[in-house]
């Protein structure tokens, strides 16, 4: 074995390498118990705000099978909801969420408010840190489950390519963008598409909330304007669900030449490509 050995009960570790860490008891939920020791590729220590955790590195077959769907979905993630769908529905954003970081800041303050150096400042920055903590494990949380909802009912799920990068620079949407951790939720799309064999699809996001989705008519329209209504057909949707329905257009009209992306990370920078497919074949 590399460095460590389990114990036969899974509850403690000995860590053999010569770094003088030794025997570790293993607190909280051990999924560890579900897998045969020798599936266990690579063990490490991290530390978080809360304490120090043990990271096992599992060697599973990933792919599971999903209910048979043929179901294709567009979405659109924008500032008022999580997502907007091409069905017409609205996943709500969580509010309770921004809740909480007002706390954060509150409490990011009190450390300034200690004397630099002194022990009630160090204790302020734990406080901080292990709430901070606390957020971004709830973001993923949902993020995660919303993403895997999605994934198990639809065989196809269209989004656009949006560079959060560059969005990230504009300090108002910042906070809504991070908020709505859009970046963590793609991330978790992927993941889902691989594990259930399902197809996520970014294209390009060029002119999708201002296209018209019954005639592709390009009609402007503000921030805050909330309804499109087309000048040419007379068509009208919640914005939104408009988009959504244009980012699911933009994929069919695409079919035959989506191309596949060899090297290097699809994730976020792809355009129009099969993002799932194409990491397999690397
Ligand atoms: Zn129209």
């Amino acid at each position: 074995m590399s460095g460590w050995k389990l114990h036969p009960t899974k509850r403690r570790i000995t860590f053999t390498d010569k770094k003088g860490i030794g025997e570790l008891k293993l607190l909280g939920k051990w999924d560890i118990h579900q897998y045969p020791v020798e599936l266990i590729k690579r063990v490490r220590i991290v530390r978080r705000a809360n304490g120090c955790y043990v990271q096992f590195c599992v060697k599973v077959d990933n792919q599971q099978d999903a209910p048979p769907s043929t179901s294709e979905i567009g979405i659109d993630v924008g500032l008022e909801y999580f997502y907007s769908d091409s069905s017409g529905n609205h996943e709500e954003n969580p509010r309770f969420l921004r809740k909480a970081e007002k706390n954060i800041k509150r409490v990011q303050r009190n450390i300034y408010k200690k004397k630099k150096g002194s022990s009630g400042r160090r204790k302020a920055r734990g406080v901080y840190a292990r709430k901070h903590l606390k957020v971004t494990r709830q973001r993923n949380e949902h993020a995660k489950r919303i993403a895997r909802n999605l994934t198990l009912a639809n065989a196809k799920v269209v989004l656009e390519d949006l560079n959060i990068s560059g969005m990230v620079k504009n300090h108002k949407l910042a906070k809504s963008i991070t908020d709505a951790s859009w970046y963590n939720f793609r991330q978790w799309l992927e993941y889902f598409g691989k594990k259930y064999v399902r197809e996520i699809i970014a294209v390009p996001p060029h002119f999708t909330s201002i296209e018209c989705s019954n005639c592709g008519a390009k009609v402007q329209k503000s921030l805050s304007t909330r309804t499109h209504s087309c000048n040419k057909c007379g068509y009208l949707e919640q914005r939104d669900v408009n988009a959504a329905k244009v980012i699911l257009s933009r994929v069919n009209a695409r079919v035959g030449q989506i191309q596949s992306n060899a090297s290097g990370d699809v994730l976020s920078t792809s355009i129009g490509r099969k993002t799932c497919k194409s990491k397999e074949r690397q």
